[in-house]
This record gives structure tokens, sequence and C-alpha cells, in this order.
């Protein structure tokens, strides 16, 4: 096994200093175990820690690193923006590139807001919803992820909608109250309850294709459903593509679906490896944020020069589409390659651009409900042996994995029979 001597002891140390000892706890490894890395440095398709271990990154920061490690260009543009400064708290000549980019590239942003983080953008997007409609209900999906804001934070029930159980502590029951939760997958749920409520909906949220509680890809029908219901109650669809924007091709999943929502929200790629969100859609919607409409919104490092250049740099290398389209050749070769050495009775791949996700189980699940959580543990508990064979796989078996412009077809070929012949042997010792 590698030695982990440094990170060991970094790690009792930044527990002493950060609650967990880490900034955001999926880092902390708590559903794996072993010793969280801590990380020296990015190298393309590579992460070296501090005790020189290499490993082949399957997290990719968990999404923004399309094109991995430190790429030359984003790294080169960004040096030369610090040097002229690092904020102006004023307005550049780079966001408004960067705002035209995306207004190019996504047929439904007309108009488009940058903040700090996914969290923020999605924050922001359902304030925006609410003042528009005048309506105060929410809709999201169980197996949805959309950031930590307070009314987000909502646990699901089983089956039927649920109205507004707060999943953390710290958040009143008034915050959520207002938040309804159905089950994703389920075109008679999804009937009834605008059936029943959708006169009052201000917004249904929903990820683009949900890739935070596995990768859960929906079927057209239900996602179009969806758009034509908000459509005819007078609601918003807002569409959450931090983590699909741009990863799903250009257009992200609105075009992978071909539908137009009405209001999306960004992050991650976008900021080209740098802290970014957005939220943009109808001009007539976004006419509605201050400073020319009712709704406040502001922040004192949004449309930040640095993060912009670095996602701009990143946006305009992907914009012809040829990264996009190797993508998801190299992951659909990796995933048949994984699959093939393996009992496809006892195990699947969920494949989607440059996107996948391991399940212990036949069928790949639709729903949250659907997924095996026996078929976690099995993930769970291989994955220090996975770490220590040398490839960084996301520390949750709900994560999924990312692959970046500087993963090689070798690169991929050798993991996944190493990821293959791992799982075997996960499979043998529970069998
Ligand atoms: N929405 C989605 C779909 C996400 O995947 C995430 C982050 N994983 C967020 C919102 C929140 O983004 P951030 O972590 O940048 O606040």
């Amino acid at each position: 096994m590698s030695s982990t001597e440094k990170s060991e002891r970094l790690l009792e140390l930044s527990k002493k200093v950060m609650p967990g000892g880490v900034n955001s706890p999926v880092r902390a490894f708590k559903s794996v175990g072993g010793i969280p890395r801590f990380i020296e440095r990015g190298e393309g398709a590579y992460l070296v820690d501090v005790d020189g271990n290499r490993y082949l990154d399957f997290c990719c920061s968990w999404g923004p690193l399309i094109l991995g490690h430190a790429d030359a260009d984003v790294v080169a543009a960004v040096k030369q923006q610090v040097d002229k400064g690092m904020t102006y708290g004023a307005s550049t000549e780079l966001e408004c590139q960067m705002a035209e980019f995306i207004v190019g590239s996504i047929d439904a942003v007309e108009k488009v807001r940058f903040v700090s983080s996914g969290t923020e953008a999605v924050m922001s997007a359902i304030r925006l919803a609410r003042g528009f409609t005048r309506r105060d209900l929410i809709l999201k999906f169980d197996g949805c992820y959309h950031g930590h804001s307070d009314h987000l934070l909502v646990s699901a029930g089983s089956g039927l909608v649920t109205f507004g159980q707060p999943s953390s502590a710290g958040v009143p029951d008034a915050m959520t109250g207002q938040t309804a939760v159905l089950p994703l997958d389920d075109d008679a749920a999804l009937e009834k309850f605008f059936a029943e409520h959708g006169d009052r909906l201000a917004a249904a949220i929903i990820e683009g294709i949900p890739a935070n509680n596995g990768l859960l890809v929906q079927r057209h029908d239900f996602v179009r459903l969806l758009r034509s219901l908000t459509e005819k109650h007078g609601a918003l669809m807002i569409f959450d593509e931090v983590i699909t924007g741009f990863r799903v091709g250009m257009g992200g999943a609105a075009a992978y679906y071909g539908i137009s929502p009405d209001l999306l929200t960004y992050g991650k790629i976008i900021g080209g490896g740098m802290p970014v969100g957005a939220f943009g859609g109808r001009a007539d919607v976004m006419n509605l944020l201050s400073p020319d409409g009712p709704v406040y919104q502001a922040g004192t490092l949004s449309g930040n020069p640095v993060a912009m250049v670095a996602g701009l740099t990143t946006l305009k290398k992907l914009a012809d589409g040829r990264i996009h389209s190797k993508l998801e050749q190299k992951n659909r070769k990796f995933v048949s390659e994984v699959t093939s050495q393996l009992d496809s009775s006892a195990i699947n791949i969920a494949g989607v651009a440059s996107m996948f996700w391991i399940v212990f189980q036949r069928d790949l699940p639709r729903s949250a409900e659907a997924i095996s959580k026996d078929g976690i543990s099995h993930y769970n508990r291989m994955h220090s042996k996975v770490l220590d064979g040398g490839l960084y796989m996301p520390p949750s078996g709900y994560e999924v994995c990312f692959i970046s412009a500087a993963h090689t077809d070798e690169m991929l070929t050798d993991a996944a029979a190493k990821l293959a012949s791992l799982i075997r042997e996960e499979a043998h010792e529970w069998s």
C-alpha cells in the first residue's frame, strides 16, 4: 500500500482547526473510510498527493475540469489576468464576452448573470422565479441536488409528494414549507401534483441529467412532460445545468432533451476551475433582476475577471464540439471495456457524455428509490483498494465519475482492467 503518512498528519492538524478537517463534507471520506488524500498538485489527468502518490483522476474536482488539471491555455490566460489585478468591483469587457458566449451557445439563455457558486446561482434563480410569478411554491425532485440554500435542503418522503421537512439542522420548517418534493421518473405523480397544486407553483427545478445521487438518466418523455405542465400552469421550469452545462455538448442537457427551459443555472465548467456560477434564461424574466427590476441580487466578486478568463478560455476550447465528441467516444469505450470484463447480472455502468456511474445492480435506476443501498455499500467498501490501485474515484457510491480531455485511451484501457479486477475481487469477497 502507498504511504499516506503526510496526508494522515495533515488530517489530524486540519481536524483541530476545521470542522471534520474539511471545507466540504464529502472530502472527509466518511462514507468510504480510509485516509482522505491531501493533494499537492494536478497534472493533466493525474492528481499527485502530498506523499508523492499519483492517481488517475476520475473526480476532476467534481466536474469543472473538463480539460484536465492545469490546462496550459487556461493557466496562461489566468496568469496574464492576474498581472492586471484580481478584482475591480466594476464591469469588465471579459464579463461581457463571457455573457455573449453563453447567450450565443444556449438557445434558452437570452440574458445571464454571473455569481460565484452553483448554490448561489440556484438560490438566485428561485428568488427570481418567485418574483416573476408572484407565487411561492417550488417543486424539486428526490435525488436531485441543487446546492445548500435553505429552501432546497428538504427531505423526500417515499412515493408521493411531500412538503418541506428540512434535511439539515438549522433550517427552519418555514424555509422548506413551500418546497414540494416528488420522485423522479413518475409521470402519474407529476400529473397529479400539477392538477392539485400547479396553479400556485412558482417553479419546478430539476437537474439537466440528475448526477448528484447516482447518474439517474431520465426518459425524455418525463422531462418534456415537466416542460409542458409548467407551461400550462404558468410556472417556470428551472434547469439546473451546474454539472451538465457545457459537459453534455455545448447546448447542455436542454439541447440533449430538445427543450427550452425558462431559467437555467450553471457552475463548474464555466469557471474553468475557478469559483463561478451563473443563471440565465428568458429576457423578460431576467429583466426583473435589480437594478432594472425589483428582485434583489448582488455579489462582491461576481463576474470576477480571473474566473471569467479561466471560464472563457475553457469554453472557447470546447466551442467546435470536437473535445465533446472525443470524450463521449472515450467514455463509451471505457464503460464497455469495464462491463465486458464483469458479470452483467450484478453490475452495470451508466454512461452519458463524459460521465459514468458504477452500480452494483443489474438495471440502471432512474429514481432515487430504485438505487440499491447494498450496491452503494459494495462501492464504498472497495473504494480504498481502488485508491491504493492509483485510481482517484469519488469517495461515495452516490457520486458520478468524470473524464477529461487529458485522459488518453491508453490510460483509460489500463484503468478499465484495474477497475474490473478490483470489482471482481469485491464481488468475490462478499458473495
Ligand atoms: N446544482 C448542481 C446540479 C450541482 O451539482 C451542484 C454542486 N455539486 C450545485 C448545484 C451546487 O454548486 P456549488 O457546489 O458550486 O455551490
